[in-house]
């Protein structure tokens, strides 16, 4: 999109309509808002901008990370305290190669529009800082540079945040959209074998312990019987940190920052699900090891926001943050955090993805020291540094599917959607001559190109011998987000029919402007499945006072927000209490589940009303007393 015309058409999509003004060219804000003064017809309250584009010092090897700054003209836009605030070295202003190159725009003419100009392979490492002064503008009127000097388009805070969204929503999937967040957190991708000895695997005693019961062995080559037993990784803590301590010999070698994708097998035998519980998975794990706790813990709980936001941003899945109960926390490590979720159908929570702070129970395994930089002493005591490991799986998808899903099959968030929008032909009799066909399926064709060349994944069915009925129920089940419908008729009136998967709800589109409409109305599927999610998942989680109402709750399929002890002992009682077995009761729906309850986890946003009184609010199984809300519930 290089052109105004382009431009404004797609900002008419998003509720944006007034043309460009147009003045002399500009330098600065002053020259700005002089020429401003002196064309009329204006909005009599508006607000002037800077787009500042900076560069941070980065490896060459590295792809260009640049990071764009919108702002209000007179807000602080120091690039060292934005620099600090990102965890970004030296940030400076991206020379003019990078403006002409990567967003094909020009110094004094940069605004947030040259965005729209990004590759989809670099806009991904872009970071984009938005001043909130920007975001609670009140004249509905803020001025850009519409790609350039000469020109100002005003538009409101809310339409410059869905160009924002639709610059960048649609282009991440889930691993693209992870794999450039934790490059943003200096950590790099690697890989490692499959096959672990039993003498490296069973290093860390509580370690194996908690995984042994799933651990794959092999025993037999062809047919002959191997003298010691191979495991297949459940998880690769044993089988990167012998590296880990050769690698690291100094504080200047950490932080060491790791992420593999792979499939690790755990061998379930009770009740395999696809997706949700599978005996080999795909997933990512990240490995870390620094000189303190407190860098450590930093990055847990950045690694556990890229996973909410995954959740959150690109499944449309709303998650619950918290910390793990000891019994529940990752074996060997110290504390586990986690997004959990919620499948409405089963009433059942779901463990989303974990971050894991594994202290230095496994460098002190593992011998992964480092002499102490503080000290200078001639015999500087070596310190065991500080590990993190989290993972997020294919489950993901599994969760996604059960959310959103209806009786009709899959319902697919638009921006993990492989396909985004099918095209049909439809409205075609008999009477119609094979001319009549040829005009429909060209616009078939041309309305996909359109798409495609703004970067929307559509398609067209083309097939013959199968009639549009049947083509709507394929993709229907298939979850597309948007079918498009194009007739005789439709062309007639130069537009075309679309139909939302999410409601089902249907309205003509016009055929100009299609792209800005089309990209529109995918962003607005995107939100309104995240909402619908939100207040399902919401209306379900009730905060229980008294253990009479425990059970009830679990059983019209909720999950409980419980003042509790966080003793396991009490933990093992709850699940024992509220297993259907032990209680001979019988459930409000047949569907819901009969196990007991577990603890998923101890959010990490507390519920205020009412509010936990240290020593006066009691656990609501042992009435000891209660330490924080749990959420607990039957689970996956
Ligand atoms: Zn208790």
């Amino acid at each position: 999109m290089s052109d105004i015309t382009a431009l404004v058409s797609k900002l008419s999509g998003l509720g944006f309509n007034d043309t460009p003004v147009e003045h002399a060219p500009v330098e600065n804000v002053e020259q700005w808002a002089e020429a401003l003064s002196t064309v009329s017809g204006l909005p009599a309250e508006y607000t002037l901008t800077k787009t500042l584009i900076f560069k941070p010092k980065q490896p060459k090897s590295e792809a260009m990370a640049p990071v764009v700054v919108i702002a209000k003209h007179d807000s602080a836009t120091n690039s060292k305290a934005i620099g600090n605030e990102l965890k970004l070295k030296e940030l400076r202003f991206a020379n003019d190669d990078v403006l002409t190159d990567m967003f094909q725009t020009a110094k004094g003419s940069v605004s947030p529009f040259a965005l729209a100009n990004v590759s989809k392979e670099n806009i991904a490492n872009v970071r984009v800082v938005v001043d909130k002064a920007l975001l609670n503008d009140s004249t509905g009127n803020i001025a850009f540079h519409p790609l350039t000097s000469s020109h100002t388009v005003f538009v409101s805070a809310a339409t410059l945040q869905s160009f924002l969204k639709s610059v960048e929503g649609l282009t991440h999937q889930i691993q693209e959209f992870f794999d450039a967040g934790i490059r943003s957190l200096g950590v790099k991708n690697c890989y490692f074998p499959m096959f672990v000895s039993s003498k490296v695997l069973e290093r860390e005693k509580d370690h194996i312990e908690g995984f042994a019961p799933e651990v794959a062995w092999v025993t037999r080559a062809g047919s002959t019987e191997l003298a010691e037993p191979i495991a297949i990784r459940p998880t690769s803590e044993t089988v990167m940190y012998p590296y880990f301590a050769k690698w690291i010999r100094s504080h200047r070698d950490l932080p060491l920052k790791i992420n593999q994708w792979c499939s690790v097998v755990r061998w379930e035998f009770k009740n395999p699900q696809p997706f949700l519980r599978t005996r080999e998975f795909l997933w990512q794990e990240g490995h870390c090891a620094y000189l303190t706790e407190k860098e450590a813990m930093v990055e847990v709980y950045d690694v556990l926001t890229l996973y909410r936001r995954i959740y959150e941003e690109l499944l449309a899945v709303p998650v619950i943050e918290g910390v793990k109960s000891d019994k529940e926390k990752f074996a060997g490590g110290v504390a586990t955090t986690t997004v959990e979720g919620f499948i409405a159908a089963t009433g059942r929570g779901i463990q989303g993805a974990t971050s894991h702070y594994l202290g230095q129970n496994f460098s002190k395994m593992f011998n992964i020291v480092v002499q102490d930089p503080e000290d200078s002493g001639a015999d500087r005591p070596k310190l065991h540094v500080h590990q993190t490991s989290w993972g997020l799986s294919t489950r993901t998808i599994g969760v996604m599917v059960m959310t959103h899903g209806d009786d009709q099959g899959l319902v697919m968030p638009p921006r993990v959607a492989e396909t985004q929008v099918i095209i049909i032909p439809c409205g075609l009799t008999a009477k119609h001559s094979e001319e009549d066909r040829r005009v429909v399926s060209d616009a078939c064709l041309n309305v996909e190109a359109r798409l495609r060349a703004v970067g929307v994944r559509a398609e067209s069915d083309l097939r013959e011998h199968y009639t549009p009925g049947q083509k709507f129920n394929h993709w229907e089940v298939r979850g597309v987000p948007i079918r498009v419908e194009i007739g005789p008729k439709d062309l007639e009136k130069h537009s075309v029919m679309t139909a939302r998967r999410d409601t089902f709800v249907k309205a003509p589109v016009a055929l100009e402007g299609l792209e800005s409409s089309i990209q529109l109305l995918l962003v607005t599927i995107q939100n309104d499945m995240l909402v619908k999610a939100r207040k399902t998942f919401d209306d379900r989680v009730k905060i229980v006072l008294e253990w009479n109402e425990f059970v009830p709750v679990l059983n019209s399929k909720c999950l409980a927000l419980i003042p509790w002890c966080e003793r396991e002992v009490c933990e093992d009682q709850i699940k024992t209490r509220s297993s259907r077995d032990s209680l001979g009761d019988e459930p409000e729906d047949e569907k819901a589940p009969s196990m007991g309850a577990k603890s998923l986890c101890l959010p990490s946003k507390q519920p205020t009303n009412p509010p936990i009184v240290h020593g006066e609010t009691k656990c609501i199984q042992c009435g000891e007393n209660a330490k924080r809300y749990a959420l607990f519930g039957r689970s996956y």
